[in-house]
């Protein structure tokens, strides 16, 4: 009998949220005992062994996989949010889109300088969101261990802009 993979849990709706795009779907991952569990594990692996203080996860899905990380490793857990959902104090860190530009915010108490953070998301596409959350990370005093995704678009380059930026970047599938 083969087993199902992660990347065989994912469901790809067509034209969602626009016309034109392929929307990933971790829904149908998340939904399944032995998938989540699975991508929870598999996110982990490579980080086995290393001295982290805290989690981030980014809005909205890097949430549901953060929360399970940070509860495995007994940490605690940070979100980054869009622009003025957080209520707290926050810093803030502007991003470009394919049209235009969204903000990213981080409450400005929730890392201390010198804390070792691993950043979490569901899908890395052109790597803005993940570049602007780490940059939040980072101007708090924060120092990376790694960042890891369930998927990679690997043709939209956000991987490289992260490595670029110094990163260890780990994902399950592409
Ligand atoms: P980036 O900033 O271009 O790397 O886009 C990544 C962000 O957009 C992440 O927070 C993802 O959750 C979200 N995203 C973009 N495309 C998809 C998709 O096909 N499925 C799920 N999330 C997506």
């Amino acid at each position: 009998m083969t087993r199902k993979s992660v990347k065989d849990y994912i469901r790809t709706i067509v034209d969602f949220p626009h016309e034109g795009i392929m929307f990933r779907d971790v829904t149908t991952l998340f939904a399944d005992p032995r998938g989540f569990r699975m991508t929870i594990d598999q996110m982990l692996h490579p980080f086995a062994g290393e001295e982290i203080d805290k989690v981030v996860g980014l809005e909205a899905r890097g949430f549901i996989i953060g929360g399970a990380i940070a509860h495995q490793l007994t940490l605690g857990f940070v979100p980054i949010r869009k622009k003025g959902k957080l209520p707290g104090a926050t810093l803030s860190q502007a991003y470009q889109l394919e049209y235009g530009e969204a903000v990213m915010e981080i409450h400005d108490d929730a890392i201390q300088p010198g804390e070792r953070v691993l950043v979490v998301d569901d899908l890395l596409a052109t790597g803005g969101t993940a570049a602007a959350g780490i940059r939040l990370i980072e101007r708090l005093g924060g120092e990376i261990v790694g960042c890891s995704f369930i998927i990679d678009l690997p043709e939209l380059g956000g991987r490289k802009v992260l490595e670029d930026m110094g990163m260890d970047v780990h994902v399950l599938c592409e």
